[in-house]
């Protein structure tokens, strides 16, 4: 038979089952009436040691976990299943070596016309990396707290604790591909502030402005710190320049709307500030720094152009 020959289904199959077997993510389906497994990628080998075929029901599923997780996870799983609501699952998987792995499974509740449970499928991923990331991150989180990597004034983390965090992001970025974003952000005429309603109250509209623009983002591992003086800086991972650019909007109108009395501000009587955004997927080698760099010239054209306005890094 020649290649035209093919009938069309039978070379899609071919193609599905290509893309399915050569993804990093491992693909499984579940017959809910055995409890059997009907398929499972062949990348269930490389990643756990044991063998395809081995994979039979859910009890080789279950029994291949670590034990402080199996009870919820199984329990989880059967619930949302019987209930036909799709759901993931963080747990470690047993190796054949007597490893764990940490796997996100994410299933999908097949039903029939009738609503009835005909199958689940889903993926499993590795997440170990990522796993290490958050535990270093927790880490670091807690250093927060027991070292004092906090703004005495503002309360909010310090430039070391950025230093720290930047450090971790910066290689995460580095390995999984995805844009880090940061912003930099500085008070305008801020000199003016304090010359006009004195030192004290000048520490006060810090403190004012630092608890209200931590409320610009709200993702996980978004984190904002004090850099210095009147300026402070956003570390957004996993965020694209348009996100970064809609967090450092929010900022502004944070401010806006808080309208903070500025006697000798050029800008309606109200304080306000200036940003520099920048998004970036570095490379092994690339240094930091030199981002770092290329966000505060961004603020200062910002201030150049005339203060109250974002730009971004090109
Ligand atoms: P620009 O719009 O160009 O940013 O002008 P600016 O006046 O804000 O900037 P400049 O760098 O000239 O002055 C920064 C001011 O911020 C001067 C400094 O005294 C004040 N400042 C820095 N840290 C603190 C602080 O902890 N408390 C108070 N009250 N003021 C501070
Ligand atoms: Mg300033
Ligand atoms: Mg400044």
């Amino acid at each position: 038979m020649t290649k035209q020959e093919v009938p069309a289904q039978q070379d899609d199959e071919g193609i599905y089952r290509t893309l399915l077997e050569s993804t990093r993510a491992i693909p499984w389906r579940i017959d809910w009436a055995t409890m059997q497994f009907s398929y499972i990628g062949p990348q269930i080998e490389s990643l756990l040691g044991w063998r395809q075929s081995s994979w039979v029901s859910v009890e080789d599923w279950a029994e291949r976990m670590h034990p402080e997780d199996r009870e919820w996870v199984v329990n989880y799983c059967v619930s949302q299943s019987e209930s036909g609501v799709d759901h993931e699952a963080d747990y470690r998987a047993l190796t054949s070596d007597g490893e764990y792995v940490w796997i996100r499974d994410v299933v999908h509740v097949v039903r029939r016309e009738d609503g009835s449970v005909e199958a689940l499928v889903g993926f499993m991923f590795d997440i170990s990396e990522r796993k290490r990331t958050e535990e270093k991150l927790a880490r670091v989180q807690q250093e927060l707290e027991e070292l004092s990597y906090k703004d005495g004034l503002t309360g909010i983390a310090n430039r070391r604790m950025f230093d720290s965090i930047m450090d971790v992001e910066w290689s995460q970025s580095i390995r999984s591909r995805q844009p880090l974003s940061l912003i930099l952000l500085d008070i305008d005429a801020f000199k003016e502030y304090n010359d006009h309603y004195g030192h004290i109250q000048g520490d006060e509209c810090l403190r004012r402005v630092a608890n209200l623009l931590e409320n610009a983002a709200r993702r996980p591992r978004d984190f904002f710190a004090r850099f210095g003086g009147e300026e402070f800086i956003w570390v957004l991972p996993e965020t694209e320049a348009a996100a970064a650019q809609m967090v450092a909007q929010r900022c502004q109108e944070l401010l806006r709307r808080e309208a903070i009395p500025h006697a000798r501000s050029r800008a309606g009587g109200n304080l306000t500030i200036s940003l520099g955004v920048g998004s970036t997927v570095p490379d092994r080698g690339d240094d930091p720094l030199a981002f770092i760099e290329r966000v505060d010239r961004s603020l200062y054209q910002a201030k150049q152009t005339g203060r109250n306005r974002i730009c971004t890094v090109e």
